[in-house]
């Protein structure tokens, strides 16, 4: 049947209405799970039943639930709501007041950090406005040992291919650059280990004294440079320690978040990883942080009146890259600038040559993260206690839809949990991925792309709604 038809047909059915009730739940996903089977709650004292719910009563009797793919490119709509929990997510941990997470804790001292990586070697760069000279590298005017020009007069668009290229593919040191890339997530972890140490010398006791005065939260996510290596943002907040019943206290000494900011940037410069050299190398590589990085205080005020930073200013942007970083490297995401694909290709090469020679080494795993370029971290993690969870901010939303839509939860063992007096009993089985038709998923396409339009001109003018759908 051609594609129309299977629209027209959906639209003309007695039950469309209900169609679009179950698309609605899934959040118009691209490729739902499609499930049979019923539901039925039990009032645990009596044992009579409360309430039955079986997928006959469903148009073309299937159940449909949401495929959770963080990939825009599997599925927008559910890549958009892990980005839309990510915001959520950020921002309640650095400004408070919502989701769970108290006012108090927009009292406590924030700052915001970039740690980015050393120079492998010079690439072509887009200039921003204001800084000097707009051409790429103006300056020194001498070929390279491989007969190669080391400055590029061109102005590039951001966007521009050449951007993040190397000037001489000879001259990139592509081999540190694999090395750095694959021990970054180390770097991250011995960063966050120095910071607690500078605390406690700033505080002038041990360690685990500190602990008891003084901890450290963070939420960080890792970007792409064009140039292919990865980049990271965070916001690191102090608080004091927190317990199941407290779980976001005030730090117990004063710290600002200047001292903050000056910490981080300490505990930046003080970080070292001793690599092991590379499968046919005899020399070990000291790996740190490029000179790049940058510790901020992040002020708690309403408005940007004097161009200081706020801490929703910098939520948002860290929930920016949240969502941008998970997005395919080569699937071509829009918006996202994304390394050259000639240097994806070198790097991808070189990975698994490198992986390939010598199946004892550090680096044998290598090959595995190929189309991460060599990036074995997660690309947005946070401490345990920075903010509520991923998965409070789901359950709370599936309650809301299972009232809404008077659908009870398929699977959802937890919501089980919530509510001990009554017994409910499932029986589901897997029937296939995605929508029935081509004409189904086209429908579920267009309502998906208009209710992020209208999520997005809510959030951007109302910042501070926490009623997001
Ligand atoms: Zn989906
Ligand atoms: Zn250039
Ligand atoms: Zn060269």
């Amino acid at each position: 049947m051609a594609y129309i038809d299977e629209v027209t047909n959906r639209l003309r059915r007695p039950d469309f209405e209900r169609w679009m009730n179950q698309a609605s739940s899934t959040g118009f996903c691209a490729q739902p799970v499609r499930l049979v089977g019923t539901t039925s709650t039990f009032d645990a004292r009596t044992g009579d039943q409360i309430a039955h719910y079986s997928s006959t009563a469903e148009p073309d009797g299937i159940t449909y639930v949401r495929c959770g793919n963080r990939r825009a490119a599997r599925c927008p709509s559910c890549s958009y709501e892990y980005k839309a929990d990510m915001w959520h997510l950020v921002v309640a941990g650095a400004a408070g007041g919502s989701k769970g997470v108290p006012d108090s804790v927009g009292e406590h001292p924030l700052a915001f950090v970039t740690l980015t990586a050393p120079s492998f070697g010079a690439v072509h760069a887009a200039k921003k406005p204001g800084q000097g000279s707009a051409r790429c590298r103006p300056r020194a005017r001498k070929l390279c040992s491989h007969g190669r020009p080391t400055w590029c007069m061109s102005i590039h668009d951001h966007d521009s291919p050449a951007v993040g290229e190397p000037l001489c593919v000879e001259c990139y040191d592509y081999e540190s650059h694999i090395t750095w890339q694959w021990h970054a997530p180390e770097l991250w972890r011995r960063f966050i280990i120095r910071l607690r140490r500078e605390l406690a010398a700033s505080l002038g006791v041990s360690e685990s004294s500190a602990r008891k005065l003084v901890r450290v939260q963070f939420a960080k996510v890792a970007e792409f440079q064009r140039r292919g290596v990865v980049h990271f943002h965070a916001l690191i907040r102090l608080d004091g320690d927190g317990t199941e019943l407290d779980p976001f206290p005030s730090p117990l000494v004063p710290t600002s978040a200047d001292q903050l900011a000056d910490l981080a940037r300490r505990a930046a410069r003080g970080v070292e990883v001793v690599a092991a050299p590379l499968p046919g190398e005899l020399t070990a590589r000291s790996l740190r942080w490029g000179s790049q990085c940058d510790a901020r205080p992040v002020y708690r005020q309403v408005e940007t009146e004097d161009g200081r930073l706020t801490d929703r200013a910098v939520a948002a942007y860290i929930a920016k890259y949240a969502t941008k970083a998970t997005e395919d490297l080569s699937a071509g995401a829009s918006g996202t600038a994304r390394p050259h694909i000639s240097t994806i290709r070198r790097i991808v090469a070189d990975a698994g040559r490198i992986a390939a020679l010598d199946d004892e080494s550090d680096y044998r795993l290598l090959g595995r993260w190929e189309s991460m370029l060599g990036f074995r971290g997660h690309f947005s993690t946070k401490s345990r206690r920075y903010s509520t969870t991923l998965g409070r901010l789901r359950s709370a939303r599936r309650d809301w839809q299972r009232k809404r839509s008077q659908t009870p939860t398929v699977i959802d063992p937890a919501s089980a949990d919530a509510e001990e007096t009554t017994l409910v009993v499932s029986q589901w089985s897997f029937a296939g991925m995605g929508w029935l038709s081509a004409g189904d998923a086209a429908l579920a396409a267009e309502s998906a792309a208009a209710a992020r339009e209208w999520r997005d001109s809510r959030r951007s003018n109302k910042p501070t709604n926490n009623e997001e759908r």
